[in-house]
């Protein structure tokens, strides 16, 4: 997930403001503002990506309840919704009980890594970087794929999170480009969008929708 060099500078800089924050401890992360009181359960990762993870998990915190990700997720459900190879991913999907079940997912939600091995192999053979693991386990992240950038860590907390409120993306095995524009892949890249603020792009990774 490429990022341009001002976004870059613009993470690094966020990213220090919120390692010195956390300095002290290393309670679940919680959102920002009105939704301090909403947190993470456990985040348990390697040291060196503790600060990034917990940035990631405040951001997707405060995406899952701001105006705008309602609003993106809103208008790519009308748009997308009868129409074409996404329509049946989408037919059943209610933006707003959608960002309910998103928001109620949020509070003590844990996060883990898994690697090694098995971490490479599926990374390098099915592209795996994460998986939502057991209902009330952590998410795993496969530390063959970081360190990445908060957005993108976000992306992928959202994704899971999605997976656990009973979002599927039905065409992951026979066509990716297809899945990418099903509603965990959605939900994941507006989070990221919100979370790496006005510069964001959506590149090859994201739904070709999105690009348009
Ligand atoms: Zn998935």
């Amino acid at each position: 997930m490429a990022i341009c060099n001002r976004r870059r500078w613009a993470a690094v800089l966020a990213l220090t403001a919120f390692a010195a924050s956390m300095a002290q401890a290393q309670e679940p992360p919680c959102g920002s503002g009105a939704q301090s009181a909403i947190c993470f359960g456990a985040i348990e990762v390697p040291d060196d990506q503790h600060a990034t993870f917990s940035l990631a998990a405040r951001q997707t915190v405060d995406a899952v309840h701001s105006r705008e990700f309602a609003e993106d997720l809103r208008d790519f459900a009308a748009r997308y919704r009868a129409d074409g190879d996404h329509a049946a991913a989408w037919a059943g999907v209610d933006p707003v009980a959608t960002i309910a079940a998103l928001q109620a997912g949020v509070p003590g939600q844990k996060v883990a890594t898994y690697g090694g091995l098995r971490g490479w192999f599926l990374k390098t053979f099915f592209g795996n970087v994460a998986y939502d693991g057991s209902a009330d386990g952590p998410i795993l992240l496969n530390r063959a794929a970081l360190p990445r950038s908060a957005p993108s860590i976000a992306n992928t907390f959202a994704h899971e999170i999605a997976h656990r409120a009973g979002l599927r993306h039905p065409h992951s095995s026979r066509n990716l480009a297809t899945a990418r524009c099903e509603p965990p892949y959605v939900i994941g890249t507006l989070v990221e969008k919100h979370a790496a603020g006005p510069d964001w792009r959506p590149d090859s990774d994201d739904c070709h929708l999105l690009r348009s």
